[in-house]
């Protein structure tokens, strides 16, 4: 399987320094402009280096027991597994079994036991009638991201740098336009010192892990917008956290300050 985390330039750079790096994929699930949605979700999973080739042969093996023949041709796209409309996904002729397929995908984030980590932000949209949903998410979960790898520096003394990298489909436009001025919003996040580069936008197929945070990402999409918990219960372990605290899952919303979800309860933890 192709992966773009291990060849990088900015990974060899920092491994020449002694550094390493952690590279957290994202995708979108839900729509900005679509006024049936109420959320906007990006998500995904923070990946150390030598950890991308294990996670992506993980996901092939899936891959194969769905086309033995040719696993490259399958991609995994939660919504259209879901959806089950085109092949080979329509081959699946009960819900519960695609349900299924997406739940496998999930354990191979949710059975890693070398760190990898889960991270996303819901936005209601009409709580944040003024604001772009897709820039306040970004700028959210790099946040999160920001402070997790300052804590493992903090905690661990582990010279971790981050570089992110999207999937580059609906929202390319208005992604790209973020990540030229990802300078600015660095600055005022602080994210920047800890990122080696400017956000990478790479082509789902070419990447299983990408694949992966469409997973995270309709998880908790499907969490919030349909109150399906079916999916986000399998990771929900895998959000950063600490001390019972969720940092790695925010839900961005002002009307319910009671809001029960668990991103939301373990905010109100002192
Ligand atoms: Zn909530």
């Amino acid at each position: 399987m192709r992966s773009v985390g291990n060849c990088h330039p900015a990974a060899f750079f920092l491994r020449k320094r002694g550094q390493i790096m952690y590279l957290l994929y994202l995708d979108d699930s839900g729509s900005a402009k679509n006024p049936n949605e109420e959320y906007l979700v990006l998500g995904g999973v923070a990946v150390f280096e030598r950890q991308v080739y294990w996670l992506s042969e993980s996901l092939e093996a899936i891959a194969k027991t769905i086309n033995p023949t040719d696993p490259d041709s399958v991609e995994f796209h939660a919504s259209e597994i879901a959806g089950g409309r085109a092949p080979p996904w329509n081959t699946f002729k009960k819900k519960e079994d695609r349900i299924n397929i997406i739940q496998s995908v999930l354990k191979v984030l949710a059975q890693d036991t070398v760190g990898t980590t889960a991270f996303a932000c819901a936005v209601h949209k009409k709580s944040f009638p003024s604001d772009d949903p897709m820039e306040r998410a970004f700028e959210e979960v790099c946040d999160r991201f920001d402070h997790y790898l300052r804590r493992k520096y903090q905690e661990d003394n582990e010279k971790a740098r981050g570089l992110i990298i999207i999937d580059k489909t609906a929202y390319e436009t208005t992604l790209q336009g973020l990540a030229r001025d990802f300078r600015r919003i660095g600055t005022r996040w602080r994210v920047i010192k800890n990122l080696a580069d400017i956000p990478l936008f790479v082509d789902s197929r070419a990447s299983r892990i990408v694949q992966l945070a469409d997973h995270v990402a309709y998880s908790v999409f499907r969490r919030y917008q349909a109150g399906d918990t079916r999916l986000l219960d399998v990771i929900l372990s895998s959000f950063d956290a600490e001390g019972g605290k969720i940092h790695g899952l925010v839900h961005k919303q002002n009307y319910d300050s009671n809001c029960m979800c668990p991103a939301c309860m373990s905010r109100r933890i002192t």
